[in-house]
């Protein structure tokens, strides 16, 4: 038996959905564009897709889909965005499109939390942009709903509210890439593990929140999520 120096953090994971069991997290990749925002449009048409790229958040930053998060430091610009979450069951690398959905063991609604200024500082200094994206309360996330239950949804509604005003509303179906492609391409570049959490990237209406505000969110489904940001910081330091 291993004797550690300091109790190691805690196993993070997600609740299942009508069940006791719970999933525990390995890693979280989070896609970049995969919907149309109306600026990337040329002349009111979708451009060629260009290949999907990734970047993580801490497997720590998921936190329940409720309750309360803090308004994180160093922004002004604090955003939510809704999204897909894919829950890999089982190990890969290189998997074929053909098999991808054999690798996927459920879905969730998550949201990327994003420190927005401070990535659109970084973009321009041609500097990673990781601090605006992985950071403590980052990844609100629902129970994890299995492949057993709902199969592979192609086709959802998918929306964000503030304060109850709409922010965000799209469908699964808008997405540039399926879940397939998503799971085969990103095998590619890294050996999928079961536990990994994939977001794949949210749709246009991603506006800045304040402390106070309510966030209200789902893929119809799939999950919801309820958080307000808190007013006192201090209950999370
Ligand atoms: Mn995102």
């Amino acid at each position: 038996m291993t004797h550690y120096v300091f109790t190691p953090l805690p196993q993070p994971s997600l609740p299942i959905q009508d069940s006791t069991e719970h999933f525990p997290i390995a890693r979280v990749f989070c896609m970049g564009r995969n919907y149309w925002w109306p600026e990337a449009l040329i002349d009111g048409k979708a451009p060629e897709r260009e290949a999907p790229f990734f970047f993580m958040k801490p497997a720590h930053a998921i936190v329940p889909a409720h309750g309360h998060i803090p308004f994180p430091s160093l922004t002004a610009e604090f955003c939510p965005e809704i999204e897909l979450i894919i829950a890999i069951g089982k190990d890969g690398s290189n998997i074929t499109e053909a098999n991808a959905l054999d690798h996927v063991f459920g879905y969730a609604a998550g949201l990327d939390m994003t420190r927005r200024d401070i990535q659109m500082a970084a973009k321009k200094l041609g500097r990673p942009w990781e601090s605006s994206k992985a950071f403590e309360y980052s990844a609100p996330a629902s129970e994890i709903v299995p492949v057993s239950k709902i199969g592979h949804p192609t086709s959802a509604a998918l929306w964000l509210q503030v304060n109850g005003v709409d922010r965000q509303r799209s469908d699964l179906a808008n997405q540039i890439w399926s879940v397939a492609e998503v799971v085969s391409r990103i095998s590619h570049s890294i050996g999928l593990k079961a536990g990994d959490l994939i977001f794949t990237g949210t749709p246009a209406g991603v506006e800045s929140i304040q402390p106070g505000d309510v966030v209200t969110a789902a893929i119809e489904g799939i999950g919801q999520l309820s958080v307000t940001v808190a007013t006192d910081q201090h209950a999370f330091s």
